[in-house]
């Protein structure tokens, strides 16, 4: 079949609910992809970071082989052989206390917040219904209704009330504010330790210490969502690594299974995660036997293969390249890692047929909030290839 046959029978068939670029892939290796005419592309999204080992990682893939042939879902009903190794090294690796897999970063959302919910009447003594949680503008955390209900962004809300209550939104990377929306019903402060999907959005220096602080003296269970900053791609496992800070719950799904299969956890401190007794929330494929196995082997390679290593190194090799590009359309390139974002001037009208053009080129990317692109590319790629990219971005923002 040919790429617009594909492309016309899923917008016949299928919701509008995203905006793809027009590239039918087929087949991926490592940082490259390729589409259905065989036409080779680097990936510069890497699935929002869900793919940060590369495309179908050849011992990730093993592993779920293998375990495929043996068991892949028990439900929670039944034990697996699986699960206790998954906890056990997931708990090594980030120094958690407690692990409660899910499948979308979406569920790890809502798991955190009836945790927290929870932790707040029957640890800190919050009356019954009043619990607090404090979120931040531009955030993004999914998109259940309990999630969008406290977004900023129109497009994600519009039509889709009405929204739980309990939730006060403030401005990001401002810790006054913090402290200012805190109440004694105050049980959780949720962000992300760098807004992804705002544009790359990275707070001022010591905020997240300074929320931890706050989080600190106020009894106030602090949640950040590195579900996108998690796992290698800022250079460091864990993006709150570089405030040297511990959050409370850390929420990490996407790279959980390098791209194989929908995995997340609420990884969590003994004391909240505690209040969930049995019965009181749960999910069908949550801790399946195939999901711990591959985000065990997922985990594995990321550390194994020196993924965060190269991502500190590479990041910064590609951060300093992009800013090397001096032209007038555009605003700021910032990043962390291998998370970059490059923004231009409202007036240059939208990033999109950048991207666009860049995928006549060979590399895909997406632009976030119109006027943005996120450069996110597998944490294994090399120096050759930043070159090799950093080459047409060049000639096509000049262009
Ligand atoms: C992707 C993402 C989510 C939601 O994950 P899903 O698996 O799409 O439900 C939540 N938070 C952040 C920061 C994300 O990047």
């Amino acid at each position: 079949m040919e790429q617009k046959q594909y492309i016309e029978i899923e917008q016949r068939l299928g919701a509008h609910n995203y905006k793809p670029l027009d590239v039918v892939l087929a087949r991926g290796e490592g940082v490259w992809v390729w589409d259905v005419d065989g036409k080779k592309y680097l990936d510069c999204l890497s699935a929002y970071s869900a793919v940060n080992q590369g495309h179908c990682h050849p011992k990730i893939m093993k592993t779920l082989m293998e375990q495929v042939r043996k068991l892949t879902l028990t439900s929670r009903a039944f034990r697996n052989d699986q699960l206790a190794l998954f906890y056990r090294e997931l708990c090594e690796m980030t120094n958690s206390h407690k692990v409660l897999p899910m499948n979308s970063g979406a569920e790890a959302v809502e798991t955190a917040i009836k945790t927290v919910r929870k932790w707040g009447y029957q640890v800190k003594g919050v009356p019954e219904d009043q619990a607090e949680i404090i979120v931040c503008e531009n955030n993004f955390h999914g998109r259940t209704i309990t999630i969008v209900g406290f977004s900023t962004d129109e497009n994600s809300r519009k039509g889709f009330g009405p929204f739980t209550p309990g939730f006060k939104i403030i401005a990001y990377g401002d810790a006054k504010a913090l402290e200012a929306a805190v109440t004694p019903n105050t049980v959780g402060f949720l962000t992300e330790p760098i807004q992804g999907e705002a544009g790359v959005i990275i707070p001022p220096e010591g905020y997240l210490k300074e929320a931890r602080n706050i989080c600190d003296r106020n009894n106030i269970v602090l949640i950040l969502d590195e579900i996108q900053t998690g796992l290698g791609r800022t250079g460091k496992l864990l993006a709150e690594e570089h405030d040297g800070i511990e959050a409370d719950l850390t929420l990490i799904g996407k790279a959980l299974s390098g791209g194989f299969y929908p995995i997340s956890a609420v990884l969590s401190n003994t004391e909240v995660m505690s209040v969930l007794q049995p019965g009181e929330h749960g999910s069908t494929f949550g801790g399946n036997p195939l999901a711990c196995a591959i985000g065990r082997t997922a985990l594995k390679v990321l550390v194994e293969e020196g993924m965060i290593e190269n991502a500190a190194q590479m990041g910064a090799y590609f951060l300093e390249g992009l800013k090397q590009i001096k032209d007038p359309k555009i605003k700021e390139v910032r990043g962390k890692g291998l998370l970059i974002g490059l923004e231009f001037y409202p007036d240059v009208g939208g990033a999109r047929r950048y991207c666009e053009a860049l995928m006549e080129q060979g590399l895909l990317c997406k632009e976030t909030h119109d006027n943005i692109i996120r450069f996110a590319p597998p944490l294994i790629i090399t120096q050759d290839t930043i070159d090799w990219a950093l080459e047409r971005i060049e000639a096509i923002v000049r262009g």
